[in-house]
This record gives structure tokens, sequence and C-alpha cells, in this order.
């Protein structure tokens, strides 16, 4: 439904792999003294001095964690860039490198690719990380594309799952929910347009959550915003698959239990508009969405002060001993266990 039925269509085949390559990757400047030598040889080569080295790697695939038919190219690529970001910065670290390798098939033309480069591109740019690599091949159905990211951490400051303590606060940074509910906004048009292909999407008030879907961020500006508050937090993660699954791994690896606050779970106003709309409620909303990219994590008490009315920051529970398991505390003051799916309303 965003497709432009006008674009020219160049054949990827007409580059060969290497054109393709060069064509692709030629825009892309080096902006890290880390990286020595980037894409052109048979491996990057990379000096990291008295660091810790962070590696993580996604895989997207077509139809799986992605649709076309909503996802511009270009936003997509952006979005491949920021999961990968996001899971460098829950180490409490700094995204240096990248590397994207993808498969296409020949329903893709060049402009195609370029798009998704730009998207990649955008991403590098504003978030300082160079792109030194990755493998092109081709695929007999749809689109899969891998993105590795590298960086660098003081061994004193990374930050893991499994570190939380007792009595720690549990914080979260941004709000919460909207990016499933800009899925949900863009399956709908979707359906209308699969039933009247002349419609024309109505996706005004519904902003934010499409923003939030389509060209997230990932929280750099919160690893530099705890340096500078001199808050170490206890343990991180990034939140990809919901905050209920999310805190469910730090009580887990950390051997801990917690209470997590219904009235307390950060919403934008759209989402709670578009989930009366919707029939939803908020807090499943927010306990299970997913794809948020927000941070994770738990701090110390004695650091309360330090965060204190950080807009970017919410106190949304504390963590307990192990023995009185995980829980949601809702607004009736009643506690239910929590579950990876949001919470379960029989125990
Ligand atoms: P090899 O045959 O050694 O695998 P390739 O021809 O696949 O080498 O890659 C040549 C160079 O281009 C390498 O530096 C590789 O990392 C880089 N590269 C290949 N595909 C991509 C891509 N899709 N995006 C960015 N760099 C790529
Ligand atoms: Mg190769």
């Amino acid at each position: 439904m965003i497709e432009d039925k006008n674009q020219s269509r160049t054949s990827i085949s007409e580059l060969g792999e290497f054109g393709l390559i060069n064509h692709l990757t030629k825009n892309f400047k080096i902006q890290n003294k880390t990286t020595i030598k980037g894409v052109g040889d048979d491996a990057a080569v990379l000096e990291i001095k008295n660091k810790q080295v962070l590696v993580t790697t996604d895989l997207l695939i077509e139809g799986v964690h992605f649709d076309l038919s909503y996802m511009p190219l270009k936003h997509l690529g952006y979005k491949a860039v920021m999961v990968n970001l996001s899971d460098v910065y829950a180490m409490n670290g700094e995204a240096s490198q990248i590397t994207v390798s993808i498969a296409v098939s020949n329903r893709f033309p060049l402009e195609a690719l370029e798009e998704l480069y730009k998207g990649i591109h955008l991403a590098c740019e504003n978030y300082k990380v160079d792109l030194v690599g990755g493998d092109t091949t081709s695929s007999t159905t749809g689109l899969l594309i891998n993105i590795t990211a590298i960086g660098q951490v003081n061994k004193e400051d990374v930050v893991y799952r499994n570190t939380a303590k007792p009595n720690d606060l549990l914080v979260v940074t941004g709000d919460l929910g909207a990016a499933y509910l800009g899925l949900q906004v863009l399956e709908r048009e979707k359906q209308v347009f699969e039933v009247n292909p002349n419609s024309q999407p109505d996706l005004s008030g519904y902003s934010y959550l499409i923003e939030r879907q389509l060209k997230p961020e990932s929280r750099k500006d919160i690893v530099k915003l705890l340096k500078d508050l001199e808050v170490k937090p206890t343990s991180m993660i990034d939140i990809s698959d919901g905050l209920s699954s999310e805190i469910l791994h730090i009580c887990t690896q950390s051997k801990v239990g917690c209470d997590l606050y219904e009235e307390k779970l950060p919403l934008d106003p759209q989402v709670i508009s578009t989930c009366e709309e919707f029939d939803l409620n908020s807090t499943t909303i927010a306990l299970s969405g997913g794809e948020d990219y927000e941070l994770l994590f738990t701090i110390s008490q004695e650091d309360f002060p330090k965060i204190k009315g950080n807009p970017h920051l919410t106190v949304i529970g504390h963590i307990t001993d192990e023995s009185l398991g995980a829980n949601l505390v809702t607004r009736a003051g009643q506690k239910i266990k929590l579950t990876a799916q949001g919470w379960n309303a029989l125990s």
C-alpha cells in the first residue's frame, strides 16, 4: 500500500555480485578509530584496546519478522540496525561496527536494495557505527537480513542480566506498547486495502504508534545518561519481546523475584486511546507488546535520588526474594503472577 508503482527497476544481475556490493556500500564513510579495515577485503580488521568486546547478531526474515506491504525498505534497513544496537546498549556498551548480510530473490530490483541501504546508512550516521562487511547471496523466496553488531565496554562498566539483587529498583526507559499497537493499526489498514485497493490509509491520530513500529530508535542516549548520572545498573536487558518476558529473564537469571506495579507502567496517550478503540487492555499491551527497544534495568536504592524525576526513566517496581516470585501488583492492590505472555489471571 505504500509501494510506488512507478519506480524504475534495475535487475541486480546487471551489476554482478561485486558491482552490487560496491554500489551499495560506497557511500559509507568510516567513523570510528577502532575500524582499521572495513568493506573490501576477506575480513574486516578492528583494533579495540583495553576494552571488552561485545558481539551480537539478529536474523530477520520476510514474512516472519517484517511485512514489506507496509514496511518501507528504508525503514526496514534502519530498524534492522536498531534491533542490534539495542543489544549492545543493553550491555551498557558503545556500538562501533556492524556487518550486514542479505539474501535476496530476483523479485528485488537494485532500487529496492538501495532503499534498504539508505536506511542502514542513516542508522550508521545517526549512531556513529561503521559498516565493515557482510555477505550477499540469492534467495529463492523472500528477503533475509542478518546484522551483526560489534561494540565495546570498559570491564568495570559491563552490565549483565543475572546480577539484580533484592530491594533493587526496577526501571524502564521511555514508554511501552506503542510499537505493537502501531503494528495492529498497519495490519488493519492492510486488510482494508486488500478489500478496497483504492482506499487511502487513514493513519492520522496514530503517528506515534506507527513511528515506534516503523522507525524505532535504540537507547544509546541512556548509556550516556547513566554514565553522566554516575549510575551503574545492577542488571540490564533490552525490551524486544515485551516487558514481562524481559523481567522474567532478569528474575530467572538473577535468581530473584519482583513486584511490578500496574499503575506505574509508562504509557503514551496514543497507546491509551488506541487500546480503548481496539478494545484492548493497555496493561496487557505494555507487558506483552514487544518491539519497544527500550531498556529495562535495576539500580540499587541508593542511586534513586540520581534518577528521580528524570523524564526518560520510570521506576516500575522492585526486586524481591526469589521465593516471592515475579508478580504484577494491580491497581486494586492484588498480586498476580507474571508470565511471559503478560500475567496469569488464573493464579
Ligand atoms: P568473500 O568472497 O570473501 O565472502 P565477498 O565477495 O562476499 O567476499 O565480500 C567482499 C567484501 O564485501 C567483504 O569485505 C564483505 O564483508 C563485503 N560485503 C559483502 N556483502 C556485503 C553486504 N551485503 N553489505 C556490506 N558489505 C558486504
Ligand atoms: Mg561472501
